[in-house]
């Protein structure tokens, strides 16, 4: 006889803690990028003590939360929250005003996609940053190494460390030295 209400907690704990699995993330030879920590689903429960009926039961129907597609074994690997994600979510869980939470969560996204471009994201939040790093003590950086990136995924190259210097200036129309904050 299957617990339901085992089967319905273990089912919202990886629901909760999945965040991408093998057929979302780029793959180079052979080898799954994650962004972030990984395991199996069977790792996830271990603390759930599965029975094989119960793992049928769990698997019917669920599906990776990034891109939809079933997972078909327990032993399928997924990409995890990791410790900074749960203590983002523990602060966020611990404020009341559920506007300012929306705010942030909506801030961190689009910081997470345009870190250069904190100052221009819609919210309050980024100028607010800025303003208060400007009452602190300013530093100078004499000597530094940048490194470019380059966002990856499923269509894009893997470049070699020559393809990643900075474009040719005569090659390209526009080129705009930027002072900005970087969050
Ligand atoms: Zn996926």
């Amino acid at each position: 006889m299957e617990n339901k209400r085992k089967i319905e907690k273990a089912r919202q704990h990886l629901l909760n803690e999945i965040l991408a699995c093998t057929k979302c993330r780029p793959c180079i030879e052979k080898e799954i990028l994650w962004y972030n920590p990984h395991t199996d689903l069977d790792d996830l429960l271990f603390d759930f003590e599965m029975k094989e009926q119960e793992w049928k039961t769990i698997l019917y129907g669920l599906k990776c939360p990034n891109c939809y597609e079933p997972f078909e074994t327990q032993y399928d690997l997924v990409e995890i929250k990791s410790d900074y994600d749960h203590s983002v979510e523990e602060t966020f869980t611990k404020l009341k005003n559920k506007n300012i939470v929306k705010k942030l969560y909506d801030f961190n996204k689009f910081i997470s996609e345009y870190p250069y471009l904190g100052l221009s994201s819609s919210s309050i939040i980024g100028t607010n940053l800025f303003n208060s790093i400007k009452k602190g003590k300013i530093y100078t950086i004499d000597s530094d190494i940048w490194y470019r990136a380059r966002k990856f995924n499923n269509e894009s190259k893997l470049f070699s460390s020559d393809e990643m210097w900075a474009p040719d200036p005569q090659e390209v129309f526009i080129r705009i030295s930027l002072k900005v904050l970087v969050f």
